[in-house]
């Protein structure tokens, strides 16, 4: 089985459909969705009908939750605010009423999604650091988990022993007896420093996961967001990948 699995789209089409058209040279035999499809950029509905049409689970970010009325806004950074309520305001009931009912975690017999943490999901913590990684190993039932969130993709790995180590590797392969959360990085916001769209793929015959890239046509999304009278912000830190 090869899984398509991405995080933060943050409803930037161009970069979606720059990682789709990646995937469909991959031979993916389903895709997952690890949450925040909407929120900052100008292409919300776009980008929550092609999600919804293409996975088969999708689980509850932050954003998609407060745009839908379910997570309060008020410690949020202005920018972050301003985008959740302009994006709330171009939903329609059907779309909110379809985001209300994401779940905050999906697992099956080969994985894990959670947006933020397994500890606490409806917290959103920011997987950062090992205390948070250890307090979600603790809860995690299969050997892999997959996470979004932070828009940074990393890993954490802990053994048998319960050692935990970090990696900033592209490719992790799968061993026995260790488990990983694995953060896959962000498709339309990128903050690593790589402004190309971020995502990943599991195969579950080799038991590895890459992180991959896809460039994508920057310029036409900071036009949108600039016409869109989305915070200037939001389109300069695109081309940065911060
Ligand atoms: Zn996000």
């Amino acid at each position: 089985m090869r899984y398509g699995i991405f995080s933060d789209v943050h409803a930037n089409i161009e970069a979606l459909d720059a990682v789709t058209e990646t995937y469909k040279t991959e031979g993916i035999d389903k895709y997952l969705c690890i949450g925040d499809i909407i929120g900052y950029a100008a292409s919300p509905r776009e980008c929550l009908a092609r999600v919804f049409a293409l996975a088969e689970g999708t689980v509850a970010g932050n954003h998609d939750f407060a745009c839908a009325g379910l997570f309060n806004i008020d410690n949020l950074n202005p920018v972050a605010r301003e985008a959740i309520l302009w994006t709330a305001a171009q939903l329609g009931p059907g779309e909110k009423t379809r985001l209300k009912s994401l779940e905050l975690t999906y697992q099956n017999e080969d994985l894990t999604l959670v947006h933020g943490s397994l500890s606490e999901p409806e917290q959103f913590y920011y997987l950062f650091e090992e205390g948070l990684a250890r307090d979600s190993f603790a809860v995690q039932k299969t050997a892999v988990c997959f996470i979004g969130h932070t828009h940074i993709p990393a890993t954490f790995v802990t053994d048998e022993h319960k050692n935990i180590s970090y990696t900033r590797n592209n490719l992790i392969e799968i061993k026995p007896g260790n488990k990983y959360i694995i953060n896959v990085g962000s498709v339309g916001q990128p903050r690593d420093g790589n402004p190309k769209a971020c995502f990943c793929i599991y195969d579950t015959d080799k038991q590895s996961v890459s992180i991959k890239r896809a460039a994508y046509d920057i310029k036409k999304t900071q036009g949108k967001i600039i016409d869109a009278g989305l915070p200037g912000y939001l389109a300069e830190r695109l081309s940065l990948g911060r």
